[in-house]
């Protein structure tokens, strides 16, 4: 069996780290700049980064329609942090003008983007998160929190009593940045959410 062609949407953000963290355990991993590569990848992380840049790049390459298109298919995706805001139905204090952050879907969930920022900036935790043995580092940078989700959505660790990772189908989102950690348990769950075996 091939391994699974895992794209990282390649616009801004942690691009490398993630592309590194597939490659160690058993994806081929791709940049996602252009429809012909979105075309081509079994699955696709968003990185996190700066999800109103994202959104204002996604919309300059043409990407943003193929994408939404893909997500309503049913392409399995993993969002970190900003990626995890693109990710969501509805976004709170997704910013003003042409600096919006744009709901792509993928998960039947409101995010309150940069939620812990107005407590604290940036801060590490150990969570535990269904179905990983043992607690994962999580570090959060200016991160969103989850505010609603629908019923087909399963929440998979909280932090400070709010949803910080969150499953619908093969969709998984978190509000932290596991390619920030030496744990690669995060990328592992993401790919056998890609290849049916989880
Ligand atoms: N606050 C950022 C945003 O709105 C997310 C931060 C991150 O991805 N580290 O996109």
């Amino acid at each position: 069996m091939r391994p699974p062609r895992i794209g990282v949407l390649a616009l801004q953000g942690d691009v490398r780290e993630h592309l590194q963290a597939l490659s160690t355990v058993g994806a081929d991993p791709v940049a996602v700049r252009r429809r012909a590569e979105l075309d081509a990848v079994d699955g696709l992380i968003l990185p996190g980064g700066e999800s109103t840049t994202i959104s204002y790049l996604l919309d300059e390459s043409g990407l943003a329609d193929p994408l939404r298109a893909r997500l309503a298919d049913g392409m399995p995706a993993y969002g970190a942090c900003a990626g995890m805001i693109l990710l969501a139905t509805e976004i709170l204090d997704a910013g003003s003008g042409p600096r919006v952050a744009v709901a792509l879907g993928g998960i039947d969930m409101t995010v309150r983007r940069n939620a812990f920022g107005r407590q604290v900036d940036s801060f590490e935790d150990y969570l535990s998160v269904t179905g990983l043995d043992g607690p994962v580092h999580a570090v959060f940078i200016r991160a969103p929190w989850v505010e609603r989700v629908g019923p087909d959505v399963t929440v998979l660790a909280r932090a400070a009593g709010h949803p910080v990772a969150v499953r619908h189908g093969a969709v998984l989102a978190t509000s932290f940045h596991p390619e920030v950690t030496a744990d690669r348990r995060i990328h592992e769950l993401f790919v056998a959410l890609v290849t049916g075996r989880a």
